[in-house]
């Protein structure tokens, strides 16, 4: 019997919004909107659009940012009991998130630990917000330009005997959601699985994730 180990992405999953549009939505100049639509249309990588967005602010805003994002920032219902469901049936839960340290390490922290936490990483030396990316895409990365590369790390981290599950909302997960055994979606996932004839379970709460992980436990697939 194969062994589940769950991908989950953080931005509008685990939180109900993306933190990084709530950033730039308060804090950057519009400049900011094109560059978000590109990302959205893949007419610019992940990688490139972060990195552009959030040079645009200046590092002075860091502590504004930051409590601006822990006032505002919700977690998605029934994460809590999510996390120990994973404990409780012993599953490694992977956070992978497309996300920055300095506001996905923080809001994680009550819920935790995780198996572990993959997230782009910030640098507040300079003049305005660098952005470096400790997992880039491997060889085998289709994409090249992920930022933090989710489809690099599921291959790092799955075995011929397990089934990967990816739980996500957006674009960052989409390469993920291809390599996935079983993804979970909501928002803009659903419409990309859709349109790319990827099978998926939709989801709002992590009620329902509950939900469709126990109609896979203990089935042999
Ligand atoms: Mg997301
Ligand atoms: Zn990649």
């Amino acid at each position: 019997m194969k062994k589940l180990v769950i991908f989950c992405d953080f931005d509008g999953t685990i939180t109900t919004q993306d933190n990084i549009i709530s950033i730039m939505k308060k804090f950057a100049p519009p400049e900011y909107l094109p560059i978000k639509e590109n990302i959205l249309g893949q007419k610019q990588s992940i990688r490139e659009g972060v990195s552009d967005m959030f040079a645009l602010l200046p590092v002075s805003l860091k502590e504004q940012i930051n409590s601006y994002l822990l006032e505002q920032a919700q977690i998605r219902e029934g994460f809590a009991e999510f996390v120990s469901y994973t404990k409780v049936n012993n599953i490694p839960l992977y956070i992978v998130s497309g996300g920055i340290d300095f506001f996905v390490q923080p809001m994680l922290e009550p819920f935790g630990p995780f198996s572990d936490i993959y997230c782009n990483e910030s640098d507040f030396s300079g003049d305005s917000i660098r952005i470096n990316f400790p997992h880039g895409c491997d060889e085998q990365c289709t994409n090249q330009g992920c930022g933090c590369c989710k489809p690099s790390i599921i291959r790092k981290l799955q075995g011929s005997d397990t089934l990967s599950v990816v739980i996500g909302d957006s674009i960052t997960d989409l390469e993920a959601a291809k390599l996935a055994d079983i993804v979970i979606a909501r928002d803009f996932l659903i419409e990309k699985c859709e349109e790319l004839n990827i099978p998926y379970e939709p989801f709002e709460s992590f009620h329902d994730v509950m939900h469709i992980l126990d109609a896979k436990l203990g089935v042999e697939v």
